[in-house]
């Protein structure tokens, strides 16, 4: 049975000792959790820190808010799958709308750091999500289609260890947030999409990202296409994202 995703983006916030400090508050707050994980995407200066705080905990993973697809090498500021390996990573994010639209990452860069965190058995989170003037000129799903072209070449095998955002970028830190039945829609074409690749559409998990809050979590979470959330703002504060992780299920 596939276990939902409540996965926390930092951003940048929150160095080795704040991350310390939240993950004790965290931890007395939130029990072994035996239907779901929570995963936690801090700053790459606090990977450590926060790994070694969820040690033994096998409901709770660490992962990179991004890697540079080069193992090592004059690449100034950047951190490569191997490094987040040894810092007790097994995810990163890939693509996130801040790394697309701040940053100017392009799905070909997207897609040889999803081949570099394969290599080094790490999971890929790849964020995927339209702009609301593709959402508004209609164009969403070809959008999302471009995004997910990345894995086009990917085996099944591959395919079964890559986890998806969708996190339409009009959503995320704006408090506008996607209906549950808009994000169903975009869910079920992405699920489509990893079927045809050769995945198996029923294990693929979609995670649903954008302004998601302790008010909206549980109709997100509620619907059998979405597989968890990605959560950025509201996961800064260790009481309130304990709280959000243990949202009821229905
Ligand atoms: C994010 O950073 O991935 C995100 C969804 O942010 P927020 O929850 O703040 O919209």
């Amino acid at each position: 049975m596939k276990r939902l995703i409540f996965a926390a983006n930092w951003k940048m916030h929150l160095g080795p000792e704040a991350a310390r400090g939240y993950m004790e508050t965290f931890l007395a707050r939130v029990p072994l959790l035996d239907d779901r994980e929570a995963w936690f995407f801090p700053a790459a200066v606090a990977l450590h820190a926060v790994a070694e705080a969820a040690r033994g905990r096998g409901d709770l993973a660490v992962g990179a808010q991004n890697v540079h697809w080069e193992e090592k090498g004059a690449f100034t500021g950047e951190v490569s799958a191997p490094m987040i390996l040894d810092a007790g990573a097994t995810a990163a994010l890939v693509g996130h709308s801040e790394r697309r639209h701040v940053f100017g990452e392009t799905d070909a860069e997207t897609g040889r750091k999803v081949r570099s965190l394969l290599a080094h058995g790490l999971t890929p989170v790849l964020c995927v999500g339209e702009k609301l003037e593709q959402r508004e000129a209609g164009v969403t799903l070809s959008v999302v289609g471009r995004h997910l072209g990345v894995l086009e070449d990917l085996d099944a095998r591959a395919l079964a260890k890559v986890v998806i955002a969708y996190e339409p970028v009009w959503a995320i830190g704006t408090g506008k947030t996607a209906t549950p039945a808009d994000a169903v829609e975009v869910h079920a074409f992405i699920r489509d999409f990893m079927g045809r690749e050769g995945a198996d559409p029923g294990q693929t998990r979609i995670l649903y990202g954008g302004s998601v809050k302790p008010d909206n979590i549980a109709d997100l979470v509620g619907e059998s296409e979405i597989d968890g959330v990605l959560v950025g703002g509201a996961s800064l504060d260790p009481v309130t994202w304990g709280t959000m992780v243990q949202t009821p299920l229905d």
